[in-house]
């Protein structure tokens, strides 16, 4: 199933007879839409059937009144090079992932790579190497977006302006390297911002032996622009300092899969009562020790919103529009100008829920029937999810 990002343009594709449509967007996130038009991979109109240009469309697909929302993104991935994965030695876990409803990933470092470099012209070239590797490259036509240094002590601000320079446009994550204490995070972090390279901190206890610990203060004090792992990864800080920092910080809350479930919960509860739910984004943090969960994003929709009691629709919106924006993605949001990148779901066979939405906040999982990138159906009835109940169909 890999192929090269260069591949064809999907043409003129019309999507048709949505029953629910998601759009990404917290303040608004369903709409009142039935039809989707794509031409060469962008959204090109949103509405009602009678409403939309469809002539001369290549590709048709009937979604038998299933749900389209926005293709999820994993705000947090170890990637190493191409589908795989040498933390628990694997292969296909991107396809497996694209299998889940993934349709962008963003690296929080490739630190998986055995003998990874840690001197600053080592550091400097992996990153680069992984940029542009994953930018030749999309398994399964999911985008990588990869390329992010861990940095170390000595780098200078040359450094960064030579990274943007070479296209990194991100930092892995903050802490796992010898850069700990919040001082030194903090310049390193602000000389990323001049130049343009969003950054991600790890929060809490070592992942594995070799990782580090980073407290509420040092990730106060590095201001970088994700929290990282807020809830963990896996080991969390006390739920009050979790708390502390959804308050105290105006940077987005990442929860991820391989965290403390209780603190995810706590997190994504802050959020709503901080009345700052567009700052909630979801990663998985895999491939990592606890492994690699291709599920992991839906997992997360659906634990949240059962758990924390926030309506699926908004819940949806923390692992599409919120990361979109928030990491600048021309991705997940359904609107005109944006690419066309979709996840077709229904609720699971048998569960005992009435629509999808209500499934999900009963804690199911939701099926996925297709899966679609840049205009190209990449996936149909998911080899990974509980069977969806409809399936889309290509007339
Ligand atoms: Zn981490």
């Amino acid at each position: 199933m890999a192929e090269i990002a260069t591949g064809g343009k999907s043409g003129k594709v019309v999507i048709q007879n949505i029953g629910l449509l998601l759009s990404g967007d917290i303040d608004r996130p369903i709409l009142d839409a039935d039809t989707i038009v794509v031409v060469d991979g962008l959204i090109t109109a949103v509405g009602k059937y009678k409403d939309c240009d469809v002539e001369g469309a290549k590709t048709v697909i009937d979604c038998r009144k299933t749900t389209v929302a926005p293709g999820l993104i994993d705000s947090h991935v170890h990637p190493v090079f191409g589908d795989w994965t040498p933390r628990q030695s694997q292969l296909g876990w991107i396809d497996s992932s694209m299998n889940g409803g993934v349709t962008t990933m963003i690296s929080a470092g490739e630190v998986h790579l055995p003998g990874r470099p840690k001197d600053i012209v080592g550091l400097k070239a992996l990153a680069i190497t992984a940029q542009r590797a994953y930018d030749n490259f999309r398994p399964s036509g999911v985008k990588v977006l990869a390329g992010a240094p861990v940095i170390e002590k000595g780098m200078v601000e040359s450094d960064f302006k030579e990274l943007a320079e070479a296209g990194v446009g991100l930092l892995g994550e903050v802490g796992l390297g010898t850069v700990k204490a919040g001082y030194e995070a903090k310049e390193m972090v602000a000389w990323a911002r001049k130049y343009g390279i969003q950054s991600t901190i790890h929060t809490g206890g070592p992942s594995v032996p070799g990782s580090g610990y980073i407290d509420k203060d040092v990730v106060l004090e590095a201001d970088a622009d994700v929290i990282g792992h807020i809830n963990g990864g896996h080991t969390s800080l006390p739920e009050a300092h979790v708390c502390e920092l959804c308050e105290k910080s105006s940077r987005a809350i990442e929860i991820v899969h391989n965290g403390n479930e209780k603190t995810a919960i706590a997190a994504a509860r802050a959020a709503i009562e901080l009345k700052c739910p567009h700052r909630v984004i979801l990663g998985t943090d895999g491939p990592a020790g606890s492994g690699v969960q291709p599920l992991g994003i839906l997992r997360m929709v659906s634990f949240i919103t059962a758990f924390a009691q926030i309506p699926a629709e908004q819940v949806f919106c923390f692992a599409t529009g919120n990361t979109a924006r928030i990491r600048n993605l021309n991705c997940g949001l359904i609107e005109v100008g944006r690419d066309a990148d979709f996840v077709f779901m229904d609720r699971a066979q048998h569960s005992p829920a009435a629509g999808l939405l209500e499934s999900v906040a009963l804690g199911d999982l939701p099926g996925v029937g297709m899966v679609m990138i840049d205009g190209i159906v990449r996936a149909g009835r998911s080899r990974n999810t509980p069977p969806a109940t409809e399936v889309p169909v290509v007339l």
